[in-house]
């Protein structure tokens, strides 16, 4: 157990603590700036990640930075507010305290803000062998591996070996398996044959598979066909109504109307569900059965338990119209946030409080270079002009001047030639290394 406390001034105001600096993390804070309340941040990692476009960093089409920014940076001017670098391992409610590997805080509100995380269903070998996509770090790892079985694929002369090498099946096809689907696909049909022209590219397989009927389950059925049709013209293999139950490395065994059959393949790529990150301390009853979420009441308060809240991905808000929750995307973490910072207020000066209804403005994928799918209310637009809304929409919502230019003319130049330009093994990647390291995290130990 940790003793120290975190070395935060007390400013004798009232606290509130913010767990996690994503999309509801760091909206609470920008919300919360001209009030009379100290905010303290707390989050693993020193910058915040745009999640949406971590696919284009695993193949090679941006550079992490262009998709995450330091938090120091966006609140430098914030006068109440408080960053603290430092992985929060439990909340204690009683004592009104967060236990981070820094030491312990006292807050007088807290918000637990910490997102989600890759759901393996308890699946170990599917866990230790694929590779998930939630954190800049993994994009990376993702990366390396790409490049680093195309290298091995060079070095062998066993045809199955070298397919297996090049070979991709990702699990999931809502918007990540999808986006992810399309840019393998323009690598291998515009990138990867110049840069191993000793293999037969052609040969590289790239499978998509899901448990459902469709692609983009939750956009309509019209959406849903284009992109399938799009899929199919880069070359896709779709694979409907299919589970993926166990991996080894090297083969998928998939599960089709009760019969068992196989995929090749040495990059599995799990995009095939998320829970939530919620952090140890809560009762049992607080958190859903399924999906590990924080149950919250319509103003986001943990009921029961005195100043609590939850938002964004981690909490789970049952409604009506959402009997399992609000879906975890990024509007919902936005707005429940934007509310949050209105409520506290409230609450701090004895208010009532306005209970969240989520505005849902749109959906949208894109499945390579002019070929995208959006739903903006009853309007639908496909091709070339949701590819642009796309685009505009992605530049439009990333953090920072600079990230937003460096995208941009990252995504002109592959318009122009196609280039994925960041093909480059930093650090190169090793299953045995990431499990080591998973496994001294569950211990505790802060790495
Ligand atoms: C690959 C991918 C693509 C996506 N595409 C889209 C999309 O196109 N559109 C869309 O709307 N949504 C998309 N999403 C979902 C969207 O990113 C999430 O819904 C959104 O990030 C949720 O925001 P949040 O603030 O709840 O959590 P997050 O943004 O995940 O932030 C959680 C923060 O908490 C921190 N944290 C977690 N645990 C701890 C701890 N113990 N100690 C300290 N800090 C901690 C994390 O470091 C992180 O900064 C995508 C997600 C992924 C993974």
């Amino acid at each position: 157990m940790v003793q120290a406390t975190l070395d935060v001034p007390d400013l004798h105001i009232p606290r509130v603590v913010i767990i996690g600096g994503g999309f509801a993390g760091l909206e609470l804070v920008r919300s919360l700036k001209s009030q009379e309340v100290q905010v303290v941040l707390l989050d693993r990692n020193n910058y915040h990640t745009f999640q949406p476009l971590l696919y284009q960093v695993a193949t090679a089409g941006l550079e992490p930075d262009a998709i995450a920014f330091p938090i120091r940076k966006l609140f430098h001017n914030y006068e109440n507010f408080y960053f603290r670098y430092s992985v929060v391992q439990e909340i204690d409610t009683q004592q009104k305290e967060v236990v981070t590997n820094l030491g312990k805080l006292k807050y007088d509100y807290l918000v637990v803000a910490s997102g989600s995380r890759t759901n393996f269903f308890g699946n170990e070998n599917i866990r230790y062998h694929s590779m998930p996509l939630k954190t800049v770090v993994q994009s990376l790892q993702l990366r390396s591996l790409l490049l680093q079985n195309f290298e091995k694929a060079l070095q062998t002369k066993d045809l199955t070996k070298r397919e297996a090498y090049m070979n991709f099946v990702i699990v999931g096809g809502g918007p990540t398996g999808v986006e992810l689907a399309g840019a393998l696909s323009e690598l291998k049909n515009y990138v990867l044959p110049v840069d191993y022209p000793e293999l037969d590219v052609r040969k590289m397989q790239v499978h998509l598979v899901d448990a459902g009927p469709r692609v983009l389950a939750a956009l309509s059925e019209e959406s849903s066909a284009s992109a399938e049709r799009y899929l199919k013209k880069l070359g896709v293999h779709l694979h409907f109504n299919t589970l993926v139950k166990d991996y080894d490395g090297t083969t998928a065994i998939t599960i089709k109307d009760g019969e068992e059959g196989q995929l090749l393949g040495r990059n599995l790529i799990w995009s095939a569900g998320v829970e939530g990150n919620a952090p140890k301390g809560f009762d049992a009853s607080k958190i859903t059965e399924r999906g590990n979420r924080i149950l919250v009441n319509e103003f986001n308060q943990v009921e029961g338990v005195q100043n609590v809240f939850a938002v964004g991905d981690v909490a789970c808000m049952k409604l009506e119209d959402f009997p399992n929750g609000h879906p975890m995307v990024a509007p919902v973490a936005i707005q429940q946030a934007t509310l949050l910072a209105k409520n506290l207020k409230c609450l701090i000066n004895g208010k009532s409080l306005k209970p969240f209804k989520y505005q849902n403005k749109g959906s949208m994928a894109t499945v390579g270079k002019n070929k995208a799918v959006v739903e903006i209310g009853k309007t639908r637009f496909k091709g070339v002009s949701a590819w642009f809304i796309w685009m505009f929409v992605h530049i439009l919502s990333l953090i920072g001047l600079r990230n937003k230019a460096i995208v941009f003319i990252n995504w002109f130049w592959n318009y122009l030639n196609y280039d994925r330009s960041n093909r480059l093994i930093i650090s190169r990647f090793s299953k045995e290394e990431r499990k080591e390291k998973r496994d001294k995290g569950k211990a505790g130990v802060v790495i």
